[in-house]
């Protein structure tokens, strides 16, 4: 019977103590699932549950496991803990992950297209009452920086919407009614035409800070950002300026480099910038537990995981 250690943030326990033996039953594995780390010897343990917030943070005592189960689709933390061999990190993916960034990203592309901080925010006094033609989506344009798991189902969610969705990424894709770039050669080709501009890339070594302020300087004027990807991905000081300038119109933000997002930073004050507490999509123990579940199916199986990372790519 595998042995299963959930070593994540300590605020989640008791809810996955209930949700992963329900989730084993459903799934019908027979598991011995430990929820504390004092509960069993590490050279004992098959599979450890991470989050990075837990109380595990070097993998190297844990001499026996098969696969480290992340319970984000962000993997840095993992990665870092993780001894240089090949033992598996397995990165979240569950419906409910990919429904709730589709969610958010179509909510803000849709608020940014519309303007519609016009009409709710505290200027809405001061509108005019003028006919106007508001934009179709149709003649929209907007790039997405990363079309993995998240970044692919947001592209085709948007082009069903009709906007004109231009989308990147490390190896070329074909994704039905999406324009597709990859590699850095045919970056500054989308980012030159985004209006709207999503970011939903991992944070890897080639992709920190990769809107910096020359590619910042080449988005088209009055463009909006929805940051939902990474903090690293960003300069925040050109993007600051550009904001002052009015140059970007807005940014949605989610996600930062140092979370909580210290009281004191701009984007907290300044009027053109949303605040959002990395909600933009958040796992969810219940459907977590289940894909947890298949993914030690599979193991005991003999099968290969499923969404494993690239250590060498850093995703
Ligand atoms: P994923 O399936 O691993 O996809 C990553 C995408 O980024 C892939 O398309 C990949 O290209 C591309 N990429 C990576 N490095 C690149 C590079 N150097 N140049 C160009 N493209 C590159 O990841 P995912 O599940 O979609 O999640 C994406 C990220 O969203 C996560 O890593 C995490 O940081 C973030 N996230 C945030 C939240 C939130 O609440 N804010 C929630 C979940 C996830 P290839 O397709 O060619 O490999």
């Amino acid at each position: 019977m595998p042995v299963v250690l959930y070593a994540g943030s300590p605020d989640k326990r008791s809810i996955y103590a209930r949700e992963l033996p329900r989730a084993a039953a459903e799934v019908g594995i027979e598991a011995a699932i430990y929820m504390d780390i004092h509960d069993i010897a590490p050279d004992r343990v098959d599979y450890l549950i991470f989050d990075g917030n837990g109380p595990v943070q070097d993998f190297t005592p844990f001499s026996r496991l098969k696969a480290i189960l992340n319970l984000w689709a962000g993997v840095e933390a993992a990665i870092r803990c993780a001894p240089p061999n090949d033992l598996p990190i397995v990165r979240m993916v569950e419906e409910s992950l990919s429904e709730g960034m589709r969610d958010y990203v179509v909510g803000h592309v849709l608020r940014h297209h519309l303007d519609m901080d016009r009409f709710l925010g505290p200027t809405c006094r001061d509108l005019k009452w003028e006919n106007e033609f508001p934009p179709l989506a149709r003649d929209r344009t907007v790039g997405i920086l990363g079309l993995g798991v998240l970044g692919a189902d947001c592209a085709q969610h948007l082009a069903r919407h009709g906007f004109r969705v231009l989308g990147w990424s490390r190896t070329p894709k074909k994704i039905e009614c999406v324009s597709c770039f990859s590699g850095s050669d045919e970056l500054n080709e989308l980012i030159g035409q985004s209006e709207i501009l999503v970011l939903l890339l991992p944070h890897t070594k080639d992709t920190f800070r990769i809107l910096n302020a020359k590619r910042i300087a080449m988005l088209p004027h009055g463009t909006c950002i929805v940051n939902a990807g990474r903090g690293a991905l960003i300069d925040h000081d050109a993007l600051l300026s550009a904001l002052d300038q009015s140059r970007i119109r807005h940014a949605t933000m989610d996600v930062f480099d140092v979370e909580p997002l210290p009281l004191d930073h701009p984007y907290w004050r300044h009027s053109r910038v949303t605040v959002t507490p990395h909600i933009a999509s958040v796992t969810r123990p219940a459907t977590a537990s289940k894909a947890i579940m298949r993914q030690i199916t599979r193991g005991e199986a003999g099968r290969a995981f499923e969404n494993t990372v690239e250590r060498m790519h850093g995703y």
